[in-house]
């Protein structure tokens, strides 16, 4: 007799899982809140899906922030390569563009899910829309069926790949982790993940709009300690900060900002040292040595910041440049170098592209992952305690755990 295994979530990971788990032991079922599958996939990557990144495995554990020892199996089981050539062996053609992302050809994420239900549909799994898991059916700690808006399902075997929290509108409202709460599951604190962050000066309303490239962004405490550092591209908005960098930032700022002050330090000039920068504004000065300092420094700054960063070094706008000593030379370097804002709180999950937190590691085994609390019951996904920056590694995360939950929840010896 085949086995029933239900699949809860139509996302990415849930969708890979019910691929994985289609055999010919079993029948798959895929239950699915929205009246569509992969609303989330089909926003990501600004419409355009980051599938995974092609870089060496050792660049994907390193870009896993949270418990990326927990992933191993999950990872190894299906890698960034089994990824490529599960898509493309399904039709999809992918390109891989800067930075070793791996998008569609065609630039359209609609043809990734398109590709997924392919294979949906291929492997003969039902798809239930507009049905909502409401709670577990459990005998003697072991998941025997689910319960749903529309009524009850029996199963074999559960996989839950119901998300995190972030971008709510998408589907993904927690409402899958408080019911595996109320079942006895711990849920590792929730924040918003690689989301923008508000700033303290109020200045940063003038700056709104203003994108910087090639720029250096460090985090520090109050101690001064180094949390995080890179070199890429933000840009201002009327609350704060946003942009590749400042996304990536926002992992590591999460987790000190509730209990430390932090500050975002930016450095506008990374190229030059401060002595090459000295000779640089001399060489400005030089050119305009009869203009205002603030009509000076075309050159130097984006014509937005230059009133802002004139307050900045507390230096006379109207002052001529031939009149500025060294020491207030010093200051407009020391600000070129080390122009420092305030970070408050990151935004809400609104604008949160992961959630970090989630579904307890310790509670899961991660060879099958299988809950360790309830028998037969499988996770994955963003709604386990797991997450990663931007590059792609995100998505992959979802595959591979939900290709090995689908993989072994799929395979009927366990039972
Ligand atoms: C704007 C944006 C851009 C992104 N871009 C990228 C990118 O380019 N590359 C990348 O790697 N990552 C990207 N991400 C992150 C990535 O999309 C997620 O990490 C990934 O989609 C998580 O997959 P998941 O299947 O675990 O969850 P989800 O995709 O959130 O899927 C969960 C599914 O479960 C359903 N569901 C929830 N509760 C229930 C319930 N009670 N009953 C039934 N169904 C339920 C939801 O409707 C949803 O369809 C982006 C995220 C956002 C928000």
């Amino acid at each position: 007799m085949k086995k029933n295994i239900v699949v809860i979530g139509g996302g990415a990971a849930g969708m890979m899982a019910a691929i994985a788990a289609s055999n010919e032991n079993t029948n798959v079922e895929l239950i699915e809140k929205n009246e569509s599958l992969g609303r989330k996939l089909f926003i990501t990557g600004k419409g355009r899906c980051n599938v995974t990144n092609a870089s060496d495995i050792d660049v994907i554990f390193n870009n896993i922030i949270s418990n990326p020892k927990f992933l191993y199996s999950a990872i190894y089981s299906f890698d960034n390569n089994m990824v490529m050539d599960f898509f493309e062996q399904n039709g999809l053609k992918l390109k891989v563009e800067r930075g070793n992302r791996v998008f569609p050809d065609s630039d359209h994420s609609s043809d990734v899910i398109k590709t997924l239900k392919n294979a949906l549909e291929d492997k003969n799994v039902k798809i239930h829309f507009k049905t909502v898991l409401k709670d577990l059916i459990l005998e003697n700690g072991s998941i025997k069926g689910i319960v749903t808006n529309k009524g009850k399902i029996k199963a074999d075997a559960v996989i839950i790949a119901t998300g995190g929290v972030s971008y709510p509108v998408t589907g993904s409202d927690g409402e899958g982790l408080n019911i595996l709460k109320k079942h006895g599951h711990s849920i590792a604190k929730l924040r918003p993940g690689l989301v923008p962050i508000n700033v303290g000066e109020e200045y940063i309303k003038d700056l709104q709009g203003l994108s910087l490239r090639n720029i250096n962004i460090s985090i520090y405490n109050k101690n001064n300690k180094l949390l995080y550092s890179e070199f890429g591209e933000m840009l201002f908005t009327h609350f704060g900060v946003s942009g590749p960098v400042i996304l990536s930032a926002s992992s590591v700022v999460g987790k000190h900002l509730n209990s430390e002050e932090l500050s975002l330090v930016i450095d506008l000039k990374p190229a030059l040292d401060e002595d090459k920068l000295d000779k640089r504004i001399l060489r400005e000065f030089e050119e305009n040595k009869n203009k205002n300092f603030i009509n000076a420094i075309n050159g130097i700054l984006p014509k937005k910041m230059i009133p802002v960063f004139v307050d900045y070094v507390g230096i006379d706008s109207y002052k001529k440049v031939n009149e500025i000593s060294k020491e207030e030379r010093k200051k407009i370097v020391n600000g070129l170098k080390n122009f420092k804002f305030t970070l408050k709180a990151l935004r809400g999950y609104n604008e949160a592209i992961i959630t970090q937190g989630g579904i307890n590691v310790k509670e899961i085994n991660p060879a099958t992952l299988e809950s360790k609390i309830i028998k037969n019951l499988y996770l994955a996904g963003e709604m386990i305690d797991v997450d990663a920056l931007t590059g792609g590694y995100n998505l992959q995360i979802a595959w591979s755990t939900g290709w090995l939950a689908g993989l072994c929840a799929g395979d009927v010896n366990e039972y």
